[in-house]
């Protein structure tokens, strides 16, 4: 298992990544300072480290300078807030490989560490299947029986997760935190109103609602 230094002040944010990958089967730690940032990035201990910019103590680009001047070749994702791009530049100069902007939803975080952690041989697949539904990640386009449909970025983003996990029945809550983030209020009925979007563009019977657990994108017996 591999396993990820989490480097995030804020608490909200450093749980919300924490728990995410740890449900998806890795082990992190979580550092809420820089000097501690820098202290345990090792290889021999961790496989890739999510370094947020703004740390107490010592901030992510002195963290990124000093790991890297030591040797650590481990892939760095680096968190920034909007408004950092200058700082986001400089860190591929130093040595990032990656980069999230806050806010930012979990899957995309996830894919990005899953990408770093194969080394670049592998690609992500661009077509995501389903019956007749077509999303291509690369060019946003969306295709629904061979006709293309215009979905909004929020759209887009909730029909990928459910593409993502075929029949599987998924709660309102991980697809609040999937889609929507960690910036959300989990009493929200935010996730009924576009699945209804979805069903309005995609097709009824595109989603199913499963009684007090939430939805599932059905895909099907195949073809015999
Ligand atoms: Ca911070």
């Amino acid at each position: 298992m591999a396993a990820i230094l989490i480097a995030e002040d804020e608490p909200r944010i450093a749980a919300f990544v924490s728990k995410g990958l740890t449900a998806n089967g890795f082990s992190t730690v979580v550092v809420d300072n820089g000097v501690d940032a820098a202290a345990l990035a090792r290889d021999d201990e961790f496989a890739l480290l999510i370094l947020d910019l703004g740390l107490p103590g010592k901030n992510g680009m002195s963290v990124l300078a000093e790991i890297r001047q030591r040797g650590e070749r481990m892939p760095v994702l680096i968190l920034t807030a909007r408004g950092e791009i200058d700082a986001t530049i400089a860190g591929f100069e130093t040595g990032a490989d990656d980069y999230m902007t806050k806010p930012f939803r979990f899957e995309e975080l996830l894919a990005r560490v899953r990408a770093r952690l194969r080394g670049d041989r592998f690609e992500e697949p661009t077509l995501l299947r389903a019956g007749d539904i077509v999303l291509d990640l690369r060019t946003r386009r969306v295709t629904s029986a061979g006709r293309t449909v215009e979905l909004t970025a929020r759209e887009f983003a909730l029909a990928e997760t459910f593409l993502r996990h075929p029949d599987q029945v998924l709660s309102r809550q991980q697809l609040l935190s999937a889609v929507w983030g960690y910036d959300f209020d989990p009493g929200s009925n935010v996730v009924d109103v576009y699945v209804r979007y979805l069903r309005r563009k995609l097709g009824a019977s595109v989603i199913e609602t499963i009684r007090n657990m939430g939805y599932r994108l059905p895909v099907g017996t195949p073809p015999e």
